[in-house]
């Protein structure tokens, strides 16, 4: 091996910052780093080692293969080593002769059965902080470091500074999403606890008012109907958690048979007239002649359905217009829920069919609900091969729209209006 010209160098280094760019893992990119690193300062091997979080010891990143198994457990004290040396100083540091420097840690050459000569190392930093050294070892008929060396060298280590610093927020969004998944794991436990031990009480609250408001007398009955329509409510805040714990479990299956969409939302805008009335808001259908035959689960489309009108009623003040219009596509049927309410701001668009998303934080919030009706109603279409999106524009209000195969048989839909 000699030492590479200058052209050669600036080629080599190109060659690096290109491979840092199109590289999809930081691991291999270092390694093919501290391969070119040895090549561009005529060296035999070079490494990289990474400044531990207790900020005392340094540990290789990237070594050549052959070395990874004596050294991929070993620490490096920082105080005793010319790596360290570099990472304490922020300079790049050179030893021509090791064995008279007793700065250089011992160690390393012991675990891998190594003599170490002479080497260089450049302190790796991103924007100020120091991650590691970049070394650069035994240079090749043991001639002495040049300028034009310890220049690649750093040139290098800035390269593996943005490659550790990529390394680092993978590591970290790593994290965040175990974090997340547990999260969500505890979320799914609760709602299967909660669904589960809610359902019986509160079958039996409901079956006693209701008969209790049947035969009290008469002067209570404002009383026991504000007790059953809650009850009623509560009701569908566990059924709502029951849909979604049986959708996450795999239990939840379809009983399909031929029925008429246009039948369905008829009786759910029907479901919806008291509610509509009292709140001063129109609530009209437009659905054609059409009797729209779809082979699904009548049921469980008219949740989906049902959970749409309540937020077009729930987020629309009074004197608002709510419109569910449905018309039919070649081998589907579209069903849009359309308000003139408060709309969704743009930046909550794309989370609204998450669970337990909810624009409004628990704690400002005006309005009830679990954040939970958009995603149940989202499960519940796209178990049909449906798909569903929602527009809205803030202040002047929104537009909810499925589209339904006609039978199970039909591909699925294209995500568009
Ligand atoms: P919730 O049961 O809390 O209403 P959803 O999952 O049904 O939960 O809806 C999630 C959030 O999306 C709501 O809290 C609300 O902020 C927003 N949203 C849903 N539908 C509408 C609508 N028609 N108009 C305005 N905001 C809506």
């Amino acid at each position: 091996m000699t030492d590479p010209d200058s052209t050669q160098r600036m080629e080599g280094l190109l060659a690096v910052s290109r491979a840092l760019a199109a590289a999809p893992d930081m691991g291999v990119f270092l390694n093919n780093l501290i391969t070119a690193c040895a090549e561009l300062t005529g060296c035999e091997i070079a490494s990289v080692l990474e400044l531990e979080e207790d900020g005392k010891q340094l540990r290789f990143l990237a070594v050549p293969w052959f070395y990874l198994e004596a050294l991929q457990t070993l620490k490096v004290p920082l105080k005793e080593s010319i790596a360290g040396r570099a990472v304490r100083t922020g300079k790049p540091v050179v030893v021509p002769d090791a064995a008279a420097d007793p700065g250089h840690f011992r160690g390393i050459d012991q675990a891998a059965g190594f003599t170490t000569r002479s080497l260089a190392a450049a302190p790796i930093v991103y924007q100020d902080e120091v991650l590691g050294a970049l070394e650069t070892v035994n240079k090749v008929a043991d001639a002495p470091f040049t300028e034009q060396d310890i220049e690649a060298l750093a040139a290098l280590a800035s390269y593996a500074a943005v490659a550790i610093h990529i390394t680092r927020l993978v590591r970290k969004s790593e994290k965040v999403v175990d974090e997340m998944n547990r999260l969500d794991r505890m979320k799914s436990e609760f709602i299967a606890i909660a669904s589960h031990e809610l359902r019986t009480p509160l079958g039996l609250i409901l079956g006693h008012s209701t008969f209790l408001r049947e035969v009290i007398q008469p002067e209570h009955r404002p009383e026991m109907e504000i007790v059953v329509r809650n009850a009623m409510r509560l009701k569908e805040i566990v059924e709502n958690f029951s849909n979604i714990d049986n959708v996450r479990r795999g239990m939840a299956t379809l009983r399909r048979r031929v029925f008429s969409l246009k039948r369905a939302i008829e009786e759910v805008r029907d479901s919806f007239y008291q509610e509509t009335h009292k709140k001063g808001l129109s609530l009209r259908i437009e659905t054609g002649e059409d009797p729209l035959m779809v082979e699904g689960d009548a049921d469980k489309i008219a949740i989906a359905l049902s959970n749409l009108v309540q937020n077009a009623v729930t987020f629309t003040n009074a004197g608002g217009h709510i419109l569910i219009a449905a018309e039919p596509m070649p081998g589907y049927v579209k069903v849009s829920v359309i308000d003139d309410g408060i709309g969704i701001p743009l930046k909550d668009l794309p989370h609204i069919f998450e669970r337990f998303y909810q624009v409004e934080t628990h704690l400002t919030r005006k309005h009830g609900g679990m954040g939970l009706g958009l995603s149940v109603a989202k499960v519940m279409i796209e178990m049909h091969g449906g798909r569903i999106w929602a527009e809205s524009v803030e202040g002047k209000g929104s537009n909810f729209t499925f589209i339904l195969p006609l039978s199970p048989g039909e591909p699925p839909p294209a995500l568009s209006s």
